[in-house]
């Protein structure tokens, strides 16, 4: 069967597309100029089954419909992953909210158009689960049974980019639910998934590593932040607070076309709360001598864990059937990249 993967490059979907190619699917990535069609295709090795399109816009049902234009050439499912997740702009309505709240309903459009899809996964996030204006809140553990109160106009007007990005994830979310609520009885012949994924840590596929600091992807940034802080320099202070493996939250992913019962499911992917300490620390451990002494002691052992809200994804465990990575196992891959983008800079 045939999965289109929106945003087929990033980060989180180049591990989506390598898991599906090695399960035997067919691929249709989308990417958003022709520069980084040879790019995915070389990073999957020419594979026969996946073929890259340009999907110039992905908020226009039209660009989509014309990137996938032979009739019956609709997929069976889609993995829909492109979203803006980057904090440099000020224009917050159009770099963040726009892309993000209209990307996320004409997917579903041109899925409806094509009339072969059976189910549609989006990657939304935990920032559509909790209320970071609530604090901290010791004690509080959130589900998928969470939302987020954020709206479009807190998105809008936004104090900072990294706020105006969670409203971006809860917005796009609820418009997708509200599409299929406003589309049910128009015999849609697909289901929705959403996977609420948390702080994303891991490594990039063998080659697919950005060269500069810069390039990095925001979540993995943070891990970064921490291991380049220098041996004198201080533990930068922790934003996250849940995070999770990207190759949990890559399987997520296929579980979620596979397992019948999932449609219409809400799926927390998150291994557990963190700090950035218990990064330093881990890190610290799994570095090798190169590099550990590089790496920022903080308090050793310091935990924030009591001092704010915890996660329980039992749920997706469940129904996904996920055993989440630990810190270790995710940084001892994600950290020798991490050291050569520093060399490198
Ligand atoms: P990346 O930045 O690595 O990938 C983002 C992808 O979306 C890229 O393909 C990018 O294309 C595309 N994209 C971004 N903005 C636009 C736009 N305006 N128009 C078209 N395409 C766009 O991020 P991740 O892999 O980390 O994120 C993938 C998805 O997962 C996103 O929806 C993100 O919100 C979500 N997510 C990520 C988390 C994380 O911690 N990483 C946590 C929770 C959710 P290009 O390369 O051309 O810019």
């Amino acid at each position: 069967s045939c999965v289109l993967v929106t945003g087929a490059n990033g980060f989180i979907a180049q591990h989506c597309v390598a898991l599906l190619l090695s399960e035997g699917y067919h691929v249709i990535g989308t990417v958003r100029s022709q520069a980084k069609v040879g790019q995915v295709l070389d990073l999957h090795g020419r594979n026969l089954n996946l073929s890259v399109v340009v999907v110039e816009d992905i908020t226009s049902v039209d660009s989509y419909l014309s990137a996938l234009q032979q009739p019956s050439s609709g997929p069976d499912a889609i993995l829909h992953l492109a979203a803006p997740f980057h904090y440099n702009t000020t224009d917050l309505e159009n770099d963040l909210m726009i892309p993000a709240v209209r990307g996320s309903t004409a997917v579903l459009d041109a899925a409806r158009s094509w009339g072969t899809v059976r189910r549609v996964v989006h990657t939304n996030s935990f920032a559509g689960i909790y209320d970071a204006a609530k604090g901290p809140q010791p004690g509080k553990v959130y589900t998928a049974e969470d939302w987020s109160p954020l709206t479009y106009e807190d998105g809008v007007r936004a104090p900072a980019a990294a706020v105006a990005y969670r409203a971006s994830k809860a917005v796009a979310e609820k418009a997708a639910w509200k599409w299929m609520e406003d589309n049910a009885s128009a015999a849609t012949t697909f289901d929705l998934v959403s996977l609420n994924p948390a702080m994303v840590f891991g490594a990039f596929l063998p080659g697919a590593a950005p060269r500069t600091p810069e390039q990095l992807n925001t979540s993995n940034q943070i891990v970064y932040g921490v291991v380049s802080a220098g041996a004198d320099g201080a533990v930068p202070p922790t934003r996250g607070p849940v995070w999770v493996g990207v190759r949990d939250v890559a399987l997520a992913h296929v579980r979620a076309l596979q397992v019948p019962g999932a449609g219409g499911g809400r799926f927390m992917l998150a291994a557990g709360v963190y700090c950035n300490q218990e990064i330093a620390d881990v890190a610290r451990e799994v570095a090798g001598k190169k590099h550990a002494g590089d790496i920022p002691r903080g308090t050793p052992g310091a935990r924030e864990a009591d001092s704010h809200f915890g996660v329980d994804a039992g749920e997706t465990e469940r129904v996904l059937g996920i055993k989440w990575q630990g810190l270790r196992e995710v940084l001892s891959e994600l950290l020798p990249q991490l050291f050569e983008i520093q060399e490198r800079g």
